[in-house]
């Protein structure tokens, strides 16, 4: 099926559901990419800062442009002027640099506390602990350029339902609880980005709101 076909069909399963299609566009050239945007995917994914500040020029402005890879602080000042949500947050240190940036820019970035929520050592992310550390923290109170829109998770790479599950009503459980603890007032804390090309309907199933989907779109990544 073409890149079209496979949107489309993506963007039924999600009809009548919460959750919004994030196209992960990591290694495909820009023609592909396009071709998603004609199609009508607006929200793209990319995993490395070199590459979607390569691609973004070459694109229509209204794309939002999301990072999903890990993120170094020396690299925030490059997307600043364009991205639109960082769903890799794992630091303190890094909502810093984000906050400093975006101001340079005078914008507002979003960003999710990316979780480590798959029982594979290889996967990064927060434990929930850390995550209260930062909200609790002086310097999260005084930030005005990055805003935290919700949480993030990538689960086991595995066929087994129960366990993918499991992983994420862990990742909703905490956005549940983050968000009554720190974010009662704010209705722009509602994103729970979870579910991939194998596992998304699962996902939607357990309270996605971004899926991010990448071969079941364009193929297998060579
Ligand atoms: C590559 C990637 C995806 C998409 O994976 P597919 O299996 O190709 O759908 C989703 N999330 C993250 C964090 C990724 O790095």
């Amino acid at each position: 099926m073409s890149i079209a076909e496979n949107i489309q069909h993506i963007e039924t399963e999600l009809r009548g559901t919460a959750a919004r299609l994030v196209v992960v566009t990591k290694t495909h050239l820009v023609a592909k990419l396009q071709e998603a945007y004609d199609a009508g995917a607006r929200l793209f994914g990319e995993n490395k800062v070199q590459e979607m500040v390569a691609k973004q020029p070459e694109l229509p402005a209204d794309i939002e442009w999301h990072l999903i890879g890990h993120l170094q602080t020396n690299k925030v000042k490059q997307l600043a002027p364009f991205v639109h949500t960082i769903q890799s947050i794992d630091s303190l240190k890094l909502l810093l640099e984000i906050e400093k940036r975006a101001a340079q820019h005078d914008r507002v970035i979003n960003g999710l506390l990316q979780f480590h929520i798959a029982d594979e050592e290889t996967k990064t992310g927060l434990s929930f602990a850390e995550a209260e550390e930062i909200l609790q923290s002086e310097e999260f109170q005084q930030f005005r350029h990055v805003r935290l829109t919700g949480v993030m998770g990538v689960a086991t790479f595995t066929n087994d339902t129960a366990q993918l599950r499991r992983e994420f009503q862990t990742l909703r459980g905490y956005f549940e609880e983050l968000r009554n603890r720190f974010f009662a007032e704010a209705d722009y804390f509602r994103e729970i980005s979870m579910g991939m090309s194998a596992d998304y309907p699962l996902a939607i199933e357990e309270g996605s709101t971004l899926v991010r989907v990448g071969s079941a779109i364009f193929g297998a990544r060579g």
